[in-house]
């Protein structure tokens, strides 16, 4: 359930003030708050970001405040003011209750015939994912449908961008459901291997931890991101790469990472059975910790 919301007046992204708290408002999370032109109801243009809270803690919150930037870039829309979304990330985090909560933070097209664009952030409890981060998912491989070249050759998909558009990835979970499985990989029509509708991929091999490479149209994750920097002070050699999909069944470990679920050991890629790395409770208290 939401507990706070907070519509947010974008402001321009060089204008500099110590205090943004003017330009927000603290709408009831429980009554309607958007028009009924809005852009991002409609045609799910907009841009979001989900940030983990951990005990009134946001992770991560620069990571998540460029990539809501590069998404906006990557959209054509106007340029978020980094600082005025830093505070709305504290104003909301403030509001968080104690343990694991997330911050969402929403810059949409705006309403058809103006005003554009429209922010908002809102606040809420977390799910609880002890399951999956200690006993494991299982994933089925699906087909994305486009080849792993297409975010170059095609930006208008906007691939490297998180869009509101997840209706595609919602229905693969469902698909991955159908299927017996708890989550899902998409595999490039070429047969390299992509992300989950909601996670970045992580393979072990041996001592060497792999993640698909960002430019394959992609999101660049911030949890793997914090993983990888984990993983390097431990000595790890940790990388990206063009992962062919044959490669799933060699691997030694696997995890899905995202901001909220945290690290999910996979326990089968399809047929192929994976033991639960004992670095992974390593990893979730890491993940958990102030980053
Ligand atoms: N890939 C997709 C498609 C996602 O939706 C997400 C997060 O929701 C991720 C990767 C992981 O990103 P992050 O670790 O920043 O949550």
């Amino acid at each position: 359930v939401t507990r706070f919301a907070l519509m947010i007046v974008p402001a321009a992204a060089d204008e500099e003030r110590a205090d943004f708290s003017d330009s927000f408002r603290i709408v009831d999370a429980s009554a309607p708050a958007l028009s009924v032109g809005e852009l991002s109801t409609q045609r799910g243009d907009g841009v979001f970001e989900s940030i983990g809270v951990v005990d009134g803690h946001a992770q991560e919150v620069e990571a998540h405040v460029q990539r809501l930037a590069h998404s906006a870039e990557l959209c054509e829309l106007p340029a978020p003011n980094l600082e005025q979304w830093r505070q709305a990330v504290a104003v909301a985090a403030a509001e968080c209750p104690k343990g694991e909560a997330v911050v969402k933070l929403i810059l949409s097209r705006g309403v058809e015939h103006g005003p554009t664009p429209t922010a908002w952030a809102t606040a809420a409890k977390a799910g609880d994912f002890t399951a999956p981060r200690t006993a494991g998912i299982r994933v089925v491989t699906l087909d994305r449908g486009y080849d792993i070249a297409a975010a170059e050759r095609a930006p208008w998909l906007l691939l490297g961008a998180k869009t509101l558009s997840y209706a595609v990835n919602m229905a693969a979970v469902r698909e991955a459901h159908r299927r017996g499985a708890d989550d899902a990989i998409f595999l490039s029509s070429d047969g390299f291997v992509l992300e989950a509708p909601t996670a970045s991929l992580i393979l072990r091999f041996g001592d060497r931890f792999v993640t698909p490479a960002p430019s394959g149209g992609i999101l660049h994750g911030t949890t793997q991101l914090s993983v990888y920097e984990h993983l390097a002070e431990q000595g790890f050699d940790a990388g990206y790469a063009q992962i062919p999909a044959s490669d799933l069944a060699k691997a030694d470990a696997a995890w899905l990472v995202s901001s909220i679920r945290l690290a999910a050991p996979i326990t089968a890629i399809d047929d192929h059975v994976l033991p639960i790395d004992p670095l992974t409770a390593g990893l979730n208290a890491f993940l958990l910790s102030p980053r």
